[in-house]
């Protein structure tokens, strides 16, 4: 648990891509905001986030992961990190990455995205990505609501997810990103004994705010990137936005469906 008085913030990506609606950022985009990242913070593998030793920095300690899975993580994302020399965590959905047609149609759906615009990192990429010392989590199997599953359903997209990334791999995988990743709607307390009882060490969700003192570790909190400027990014990593996971915290929640109706969708 992270007891020095610096800044650490976790940040999530989706798609990188220069067209796709839906994309994070554009290549370009990521470029600006990763050169940033280096010049001003300390860049960390999401498994060093939430050490106690205190860092020999006083910048912002700052992780990069991407959820979902998408081949464009590969394509254009994997050489910008490689030349700026930042670690990152890519929690993929194996479903998707095995062509799961309910999952694909799925991811359809929820990204709004025309036919083959979904598609998933292979895994020869992920294996790429792995040799290229990136961090590789599960997102599930079907990117469900974890929090609507039974808890058959939910062990069962908790270990197949893990068991078969395992295997490619050939090492433990540890680390779990919750689709959608809201605590409560999302992240139920059920879903937290889940995880860790299936053997995962840490699992991020998606809450605006920095990671502080005391935080869980199968609570980790995360601030989406959506197609930031630098400013935005910085006002992100520096704290100007922690009032909103204040926020997200405690809202009702018809408030929440007007702030980000997307997450009701599913
Ligand atoms: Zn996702």
């Amino acid at each position: 648990m992270p007891r020095h008085g610096v800044r650490r913030v976790v940040l999530c990506y989706h798609s990188i891509d220069p067209l796709k609606p839906f994309a994070s950022a554009s290549p370009a985009l990521f470029e600006e905001q990763v050169a940033w990242l280096k010049a001003r913070c300390q860049p960390v593998p999401l498994s060093a986030i939430l050490e106690a030793r205190a860092p020999e920095t006083d910048r912002p300690l700052v992780s990069l992961t991407f959820d979902d899975g998408y081949a464009d993580n590969h394509e254009h994302a994997l050489p910008v990190l490689l030349r700026h020399g930042v670690p990152a965590t890519f929690f993929v959905t194996v479903g998707l990455v095995e062509r799961d047609p309910s999952v694909v149609k799925r991811f359809q759906a929820l990204r709004a995205a025309a036919p083959g615009e979904i598609r998933s990192l292979t895994w020869e990429q992920i294996r790429g990505l792995r040799r290229a010392n990136m961090e590789i989590g599960s997102h599930t199997w079907s990117h469900p609501n974890l929090a609507r599953c039974s808890r058959t359903e939910a062990l069962g997209e908790l270990r197949r997810s893990k068991e078969a990334i395992e295997d490619h791999l050939g090492e433990p995988v540890t680390s779990l990103a919750y689709p959608f990743g809201k605590p409560g709607r999302h992240v139920a307390e059920e879903t937290v004994r889940l995880v860790e009882q299936v053997g995962y060490r840490f699992a991020a969700m998606v809450l605006f705010r920095g990671v502080r003192p005391g935080d869980d570790p199968f609570r980790i909190p995360r601030f989406f990137v959506t197609r930031d400027s630098v400013e935005t990014l910085e006002a992100k990593v520096r704290g100007a936005w922690d009032l909103v996971g204040l926020w997200q915290a405690g809202a009702p929640q018809w408030a929440a469906k007007i702030v980000s109706p997307r997450d009701f969708e599913l």
